[in-house]
């Protein structure tokens, strides 16, 4: 007798499985390989905040308890509910079927005498075309297992919500149906369950990597396969910046060296000036640059803001995804040379746009330009600081005004081979100044500072865990407008 394990596709295989044949196979045969970003996993726990406030705003009812490794006791749960009637049990959250070696969990059944809907419930702002899928393998799926199934929509995050009351998130969530675009989908499920089923019984599948990795998820076995993949060059062609379709071209072309590519191949200015300074090995510095950093005047103020954008919004008056301003740093320097500087940063989880606004008001003073690396980020949120606090407005619009974005003049006129095609700040930054990385920092980026943010003002955090994240989201930030300091402060020649 074979003891062999039958291997299921789920909803997520069969869209994972559409992305990459290989990211399937991987998924059922190397599950050790997988690497969850830190973005990831915050986007996951945010959807899953979403989700579960999505069964409120749909009405609320039974959810199969089961979890997603118990296929069978959740389809046993679900055929129980189901033997209810409609009028005991409207609708099924997490309702469990199997059907033709599928096996799929659907966020919301909303039962009807006739005919049953389904809802794909999904933490994003509009319909996005993979979520089509979504529904159609759902679809056919639940039809497989004998459920009568009519209307199909997906449930998604409302983005002019906002947050009026506490609590209240009626008209979140936006139920659009989807039936015309998913039925025309659904004859093509069984033939793509089909292959997919072929790929998971077979060998790991031979797939390079290439745009498909991102699209429409990272996807978690990129370091795997191309620990796989030959070495690349040293500056491959994809470091050219929004390079898109011309480095595929290029890759087509035989074209994987940046250095090799001719110049004649290449238009976007900053695409020849990155290529260049590869193939010479040595930063292009315009002169303009100098003059550019010399005119700014003094006092210079560089100002940084790490923000929160949950989908589920927190704080009164703020909507999904809107990022909001919980810590600023901002160092102040004067034309003799001397520095200071101020800082606020509020992890007690409460709202901390008052907080931080009077803070920055004070900070910055009432002359002087407000150094910023990437205008439009600081600027927006400073101008929705403005429209939250209107007895504050003028002092944050002044702000807004006296705002000088570093990032273009350094664009412009300075790129270096270690950039990688890169004008972040933590691209620019170690060229100019080596022994100020981010390496030391136990927060070292802004997901990172977002994931602290979280973990800090959990209510169940210890006060030594809370002081230690504080003290090192304080240094971070900190760093972000002493680099910004240092590249204003230096001249190549
Ligand atoms: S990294 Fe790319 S090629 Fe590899 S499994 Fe994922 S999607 Fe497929």
């Amino acid at each position: 007798m074979s003891t062999k394990r039958r291997i299921y596709l789920s909803k997520s295989r069969f869209q994972n499985g559409r992305q990459c044949r290989k990211r399937l196979w991987l998924e059922v045969h190397r599950r050790d390989l997988i690497q969850v970003s830190d973005a990831s996993q915050a986007r996951f726990d945010e959807g899953n905040h979403f989700g579960e406030l999505a069964r409120e705003l749909l009405g609320g009812g039974p959810a199969i308890e089961a979890g997603p490794l118990d296929a069978e006791r959740a389809q046993a749960e679900t055929r129980a509910l189901l033997e209810l009637s409609v009028q005991q049990v409207p609708r099924i959250f997490e309702a469990a079927f199997e059907h033709d070696g599928v096996r799929i969990r659907a966020d919301a059944v909303l039962r009807g005498a006739a005919n049953n809907e389904l809802v794909e419930v999904k933490s994003r702002t509009s319909v996005k075309g993979e979520y089509l899928w979504d529904c159609a393998v759902q679809a056919w799926v639940m039809r497989g297992a004998g459920l009568p199934l009519g209307r199909i929509h997906v449930g998604h995050v409302n983005n002019q919500f906002v947050l009026e009351r506490e609590d209240d998130y009626s008209g979140l969530l936006i139920k659009v149906d989807v039936t015309g675009e998913v039925e025309p989908l659904i004859p093509e499920v069984p033939g793509i369950v089909g292959e997919l089923k072929a790929v998971m019984k077979g060998n790991e599948p031979v797939i390079a990597t290439g745009r498909h990795c991102g699209e429409p998820h990272p996807c978690p076995f990129t370091d795997y396969c191309k620990s796989q993949e030959p070495e690349e060059p040293d500056y491959p062609v994809s470091i050219l910046p929004h390079g898109g379709k011309l480095v595929e071209q290029l890759k087509r072309d035989g074209f994987l060296d940046l250095r090799d590519v001719p110049e004649e191949r290449l238009s976007n200015e900053r695409h020849i000036r990155v290529a260049r300074a590869s193939r010479n090995a040595e930063a292009i510095i315009s002169p303009e640059l100098v003059d550019a950093l010399g005119a700014l005047a003094f006092p210079r103020y560089y100002l940084d803001y790490e923000t929160i954008g949950p989908v589920v919004p927190r704080w009164i008056g703020t909507k999904p995804f809107q990022q909001v301003p919980f810590q600023f740093s901002c160092h102040i320097e004067q034309a003799d040379g001397s520095i200071g500087h101020r800082e606020f940063l509020d992890i007690s989880g409460n709202a901390p746009m008052q907080g931080l606004v009077d803070a920055l008001i004070s900070a910055c003073g009432t002359t002087g330009p407000i150094l910023v690396w990437s205008r439009s980020f600081e600027a927006g949120r400073t101008r929705e600081m403005a429209a939250w606090f209107p007895h504050k407005a003028a002092a944050l619009n002044a702000i807004v005004e006296r705002m000088v974005d570093l990032l273009p003049i350094f664009r412009d006129f300075y790129y270096h081979p270690a950039q990688m095609g890169s004008w972040s700040i933590k691209k620019v930054l170690p060229t100019i100044a080596p022994e100020l990385d981010y390496a030391d920092l136990e927060v070292s980026n802004g997901g990172m500072a977002q994931q602290a943010w979280r973990e800090a003002a959990h209510p169940d955090i210890s006060p030594e865990r809370k002081q230690q994240l504080r003290a090192a989201m304080l240094k971070y930030c900190e760093r972000d407008t002493w680099a910004m300091v240092k590249l204003a402060r230096w001249r190549p020649w």
